[in-house]
């Protein structure tokens, strides 16, 4: 079996973002930064493994409108990955 796993990212602007192993990029898509920070989630055996919830913001940053608020998709990915 293949490796699945994801990247969460965060850039100096305080964007988050979780990327494919294979479709990571280099730089921010919102603002062009290079990413300040990145962990690797492994989830080839058990989903969400190495996740870091300190790195999702808990609140959205000021350019961009609430409805994106990392705070609801940190609640998405909970209940994908926590039942
Ligand atoms: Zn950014």
């Amino acid at each position: 079996m293949s490796f699945e796993g994801r990247y969460q990212k965060l850039c100096p602007n305080g964007h988050y973002e979780e990327q494919d192993v294979y479709m990571e990029t280099s730089r921010c898509e919102i603002c062009s930064e290079k990413w300040e920070k990145s962990n690797l989630i492994d989830d080839t055996n058990n989903p969400g493994e190495g996740f870091d919830e300190s790195m999702v913001p808990t609140k959205a940053p000021k350019d961009l409108p609430l409805k994106q608020s990392f705070g609801l998709f940190l609640a998405d990915w909970k209940a994908k990955h926590f039942k």
